[in-house]
């Protein structure tokens, strides 16, 4: 309506509809039109404002420029949408991952605890069902500084300073060697198997400490150990305690230069108590003398069935004339035994030997042995001492003579 007339000629050169209807702007003959609805409140269209802008009139390098930063804006805003995205998927899976490990370090029936040296940093749920009057590591940390200080002090079992080295540094400078911790609880003692790890990636020195709790397989080794050193019938030790300990005591007599004697013994005729009133009653004669025996040895002395009828009494720091009245004394203590306990009178014979220099297991048992068979030879019921030659020089090992 009020337009200038080149630009109405303008107008309706161009479809009047089309310039109506646009939404955006047109371009024509070096004028870029633009129109504009007029409306009323109720949102009726009542006229059209065109503008007619000539292009040189507009800066097209501002619009490019302020196109090219809405590109950029957006193509930053998307970029950090999607890196907070995968920010937060990670930090997910790593809440998902940490609760997953979590699950399975609570759920072993071992204690798993982090240290930074000395002190606890973090544990499993086990390590407060045993230390289980602490709800938390604050608690635990307010009565100890360390886990070393619940260790009992006992010779075989890891102390807070291994030769010098805190236990910790101890365990990883032996990582070959079983290390065992020794704790007490409640009155009872707990065995556990001790292994350290140092952890990597972590900002401060941390190690890893895992406690096994091995109390009952301990208790099973030690019953293991004591069945395989023990006669079943007697209780006494077995041929192969006789022989260890006999090894033992020979080895720390040679070095310590103390006595050491041995009787070895056998029961008198055993044959005919076997055939006269029965295997069974055989055992419980063979049971009956071994509990004689050990009744009238001391501490230090140890007994062993050797075979069949046969028994060894080991006799450490004893010279001769001493383990001959030991010898008797066992002698006098089986042929007083009662009806109550032997179904007729039993004797033994003995044979008593003293540890040489140069004496071997087998050379000394040979001689005990020697003598039990004159003791059997001069009518048994009696003790009989070895009868030593004296060896020439020439005879005696050469070992010995240099020692
Ligand atoms: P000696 O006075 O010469 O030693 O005569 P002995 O009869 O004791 O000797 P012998 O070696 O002839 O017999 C030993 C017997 O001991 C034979 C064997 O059956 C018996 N014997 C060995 N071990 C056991 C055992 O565990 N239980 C029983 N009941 N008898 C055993
Ligand atoms: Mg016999
Ligand atoms: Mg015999």
């Amino acid at each position: 309506s009020d337009a200038r007339s080149e630009l109405l000629t303008l107008l309706q050169a161009q479809n009047l509809a089309r310039i109506l209807h646009s939404e955006g702007y047109i371009q024509h003959q070096g004028y870029v039109l633009n129109n504009l609805k007029l409306r009323d409140d109720a949102g009726r269209v009542l006229g059209h404002w065109i503008t007619f802008t000539p292009k040189d009139h507009i800066n097209f390098k501002q619009v490019s420029s302020l196109l090219q930063k809405y590109v950029v804006i957006n193509v930053a805003v998307i970029l950090l949408l999607l890196l907070i995205t995968l920010l937060f998927i990670k930090n997910r899976q790593a809440h998902a991952e940490k609760r997953y490990f979590r699950q399975i370090i609570d759920s072993v029936s071992d204690i798993v605890y982090v240290a930074n040296r000395k002190k606890i940093v973090d544990c499993n749920q086990h390590f407060f069902e045993f230390y289980d009057e602490f709800a938390d590591i604050d608690a635990f940390l307010a009565k100890y500084t360390s886990i070393c200080d619940t260790f009992v002090n006992e010779p075989g079992f890891i102390q807070t300073t291994m030769q010098g080295d805190y236990w910790i540094d101890y365990i990883l400078k032996h990582p070959n060697e079983s290390h065992k911790a020794k704790i007490l609880r409640h009155g009872k003692a707990y065995i556990f198997q001790l292994k350290v790890k140092s952890m990597q990636g972590s900002k401060e020195r941390l190690f890893n400490v895992l406690m096994q709790d091995i109390t009952q397989i301990e208790a099973f080794k030690a019953r293991l150990q004591a069945l395989t050193v023990t006669d079943e019938l007697t209780g006494v030790g077995n041929r192969l305690a006789c022989n260890q300990t006999l090894q033992r005591e020979i080895e720390r007599s040679h070095r310590y230069k103390t006595d050491f004697s041995i009787v070895l013994l056998d029961i008198d005729h055993f044959k005919s108590v076997n055939d006269k009133f029965g295997h069974d009653v055989g055992d419980e004669v063979l049971k009956a003398v071994a509990a004689t025996i050990v009744k009238a040895l001391r501490d230090i002395d140890s007994l062993c069935r050797f075979g069949g009828e046969e028994f060894m009494v080991l006799l450490p720091q004893t010279d001769k004339e001493a383990a001959f009245k030991i010898a008797e004394r066992i002698r006098l203590a089986v042929s007083g035994l009662s009806s109550e306990d032997v179904p007729n009178r039993v004797t033994i014979s003995c044979g008593v030997a003293h540890l040489n220099n140069w004496d071997t297991d087998k050379t000394f048992v040979k001689r005990a042995d020697q003598a039990l068979y004159r003791a059997k030879e001069l009518g048994r019921d009696r003790v009989e001492i070895e009868q030593v030659e004296p060896l020439s020089e020439k005879k005696r090992p050469f070992l010995s003579r240099l020692s």
